[in-house]
């Protein structure tokens, strides 16, 4: 990290230059400065606030029991019902015609649903899966594409107080069967298949390839019909969707379940180690992602168009695709492909089409369209656009002001949005209308949110250290436990500074401002001859160089140094690769921005990264790569071939 070198060596704004918020924005937005005081002074009285814009069926008794640490109790005593509170409750007040999801098919088939469609669609999965035998309590595993049911079966086991584990539609039979085991779910919802990259893509081949393995484990498979290919037929097992849920009532009366009820269980994407089945609970998790996506977003119900593109397979899709904006009654733009298809426009056609607002999705699909060049964008109207956010790691600076600039015209704030699967909503993040923005950092908790940048021992540390990012206070959607792992939980995130401290896994550093700047993994931090060097920070050297639009840098074993600095990067569409001419240009470059000892020891020109579903590069993987070792668990990558050319570019030793 910074031992050698200079703060915000990979900041391009010296001086600490910051973004204001836009004045008309600030002024109409929904929340301002006075919710840090409110919250300061009374941090529970702010949460049982934001708590009561839900619609409970009865109201707790107390706000937190933190009595048993790390296991707390949020809005103990409360009963409520997650999907009456997404949907129902919309159509009540008046709001059935509203469009809760303009639904995009990657081959240009669309769906418009609104809250009065989605509440009969609710209630007939509702129905269907009671039908099948499921209870509150009850797993459900669904393994679909970007499609509507996704969203209703997930709402569905939520009214009826099933919990579901979503798996990422592009992961393979070993992954889904490892997490049905797991959580040992008895249905499965899939489809034959989605499209993807222009092509329909089987899915029910993987679904009945893992219940093989797993006999009779798995009663019922629920089968979505979408792109009308040929499948397998387990009779009395597998069940077509259009026969079942369309054959049901569209009424249901649904029953309020206890706030700690169980709501889902997420596996986290696995870039260190293998998956943890994260587990979320009902009232504090749905009051956390309501309150956080109407601060962070500024939602409108009235006006808005929001667009969180990512999978719902991820947390961003549970939280900001489906919880958060349905608690809001938020108009949204749900799209199924992947942003080339059929052409790199695709995304801007999208929001030009319906008139997104609000846009939200990662650092690496940031940089792919930086990739892929400004000219892009620039054909397209994006001028509704008023707020962007960013998730998933850090976005560097390069990347930041590329995406304000070329995105939002100038005209929009970008909020940087720390948070984990863990953390189930937003943690560290500007708020649009109050936090002068700076490219780069997540800059500060959000009101109610305590959070800490400490060392070794746990003392806070000084501006400019780097050091360990702690959460000193639970928060209402925190995780409860790893599913069926207690020990696994406390040791995991609460053991290394005691019983009552969030462990994230993350290095940081504060700046001069006290803005937290986020710095990857711990696990991914590198030692350089003694030196502690983030990857985060080299890869932001490296893509701020103009050739450069991606890179991946990883600490791999080295005899003299300990640890030796190796560069994956992807060029940009424009430019050219000249062998060792470029890799003598970025080695100098990294000097320049950060210090001799950062500089690579190799650097490597590739096409692709190893990447998670959720954008994710697998940095361990390519630490394999580099130490010449077996690759480690592959289950959780979009396309395992991207390691085969790798491996082949890799000069053997080095
Ligand atoms: P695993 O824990 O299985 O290795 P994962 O941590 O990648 O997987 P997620 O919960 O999806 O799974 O990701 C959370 C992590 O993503 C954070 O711990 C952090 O490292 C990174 N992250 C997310 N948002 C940001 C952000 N805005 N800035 C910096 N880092 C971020
Ligand atoms: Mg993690």
């Amino acid at each position: 990290m910074s031992d050698t070198q200079g703060r915000g060596s990979t900041s391009p704004l010296p001086g600490g230059d910051t973004f204001p918020p836009p004045t008309a924005l600030a002024e109409a937005a929904n929340v301002g400065a006075d919710a840090y005081e409110r919250a300061a002074a009374d941090r529970l009285g702010f949460w049982a606030d934001a708590a009561r814009r839900l619609e409970w069926a009865q109201q707790w008794d107390e706000v937190l029991d933190w009595s048993n640490p790390p296991f707390a109790k949020w809005f103990v005593g409360g009963k409520l019902n997650v999907a009456v509170n997404c949907v129902d409750r919309h159509v009540a007040a008046g709001h059935g015609e509203q469009v809760a999801y303009h639904w995009v098919g990657e081959p240009g088939d669309t769906r418009t649903i609104t809250y009065a469609q989605l509440q009969d669609a609710v209630c007939q999965a509702a129905n269907a899966l009671t039908s099948l035998g499921v209870q509150a309590g009850d797993r459900v595993a669904v393994y679909l594409p970007m499609i509507p049911e996704a969203v209703v079966t997930m709402l569905a086991c939520a009214r009826i107080g099933a919990v579901h584990m979503v798996v990422f539609g592009g992961f393979s039979s070993d992954a889904l069967a490892s997490r049905i085991t797991d959580a040992d779910a008895k249905v499965v919802v899939t489809a034959d298949g989605g499209y993807r990259r222009g092509a329909p893509s089987a899915l029910k081949p993987a679904v009945d390839e893992a219940l093989t393995k797993l006999g009779d484990a798995v009663r019922s498979v629920l089968v979505v019909r979408r792109t009308g290919g040929d499948v397998e037929w387990t009779e009395g097992r597998d069940v077509w969707w259009h026969e079942l849920v369309d054959a049901q009532p569209t009424t249901h009366a649904a029953q309020a379940f206890d706030a700690e009820h169980p709501l889902y269980i997420m596996y986290t994407s696995g870039t260190t180690a293998k998956p943890k089945g994260i587990l979320h609970t009902s009232g504090g998790y749905l009051t956390q992602v309501a309150w956080s996506h109407h601060a962070v977003f500024d939602l409108k119900p009235d006006t808005d168009v929001y667009w969180t593109a990512a999978d719902v397979g991820w947390v961003t899709g549970h939280s900001y695709i489906v919880y958060g904006p349905l608690a809001n009654r938020a108009t949204s733009v749900m799209y199924e492909g992947t942003p080339e298809t059929p052409h790199r426009g695709r995304w801007w056609e999208i929001v030009q089409e319906y008139g997104v607002t609000v846009l939200y999705t990662a650092p690496t699909t940031i940089r792919t369209f930086m990739k892929w060049g400004d000219d892009v964008p620039a054909g397209f109207d994006l001028s509704s656009l008023r707020l962007l956010g960013s998730v998933g790691e850090p976005i560097n600076p390069e990347a930041w002001l590329w995406y304000h600039a070329n995105i939002g015209g100038g005209r929009c704030p970008v909020v940087d949005t720390w948070w984990q699967t863990e953390t189930g909503g937003h943690m560290i993040t500007p708020l649009p209308g109050v936090t002068a923005t700076k490219p780069g950092s997540a800059q500060v908790p959000l009101p109610g949110i305590s959070a800490r940048v400490v060392d070794e021992a746990g003392e806070p540390i000084e501006p400019g250290a780097t050091g360990y990012l702690v959460l000193t206070e639970p928060w209402p959607s925190m995780l409860r436990t790893i599913w069926g792992d207690d020990d696994r939980y406390v040791d995991t995130y609460w053991s290394r500074y005691g019983k009552t401290v969030y462990f994230a896994g993350d290095g940081a550093k504060l700046d001069e401002d006290g803005d937290i700047w986020l710095l990857g993994r711990v696990d991914d931090v590198m030692n350089v001859s003694g030196h502690r060097i983030s990857t985060t920070e080299v890869e932001s050297a490296l893509v701020s160089h103009p050739t450069v639009a991606e890179a991946a840098v990883v600490g791999a074993t080295d005899a003299t140094t300990g640890q030796g600095i190796v560069a994956f990067v992807i060029l940009r569409g424009n430019a050219v690769d000249s062998g060792d001419e470029l890799v003598a240009e970025l080695r100098q470059h990294v000097r320049k921005e950060i210090g001799p000892i950062a500089s690579p020891r190799q650097i490597m020109v590739v096409a692709e990264l190893p990447k998670t579903r959720s954008g994710k590069i697998m940095r361990r993987l390519l630490r394999d790569v580099a130490e010449n070792r077996e690759l480690g668990d592959v289950t959780t990558l979009t396309d395992s071939s991207v390691m085969d050319l790798i491996g082949a570019k890799l000069p053997g030793t080095p």
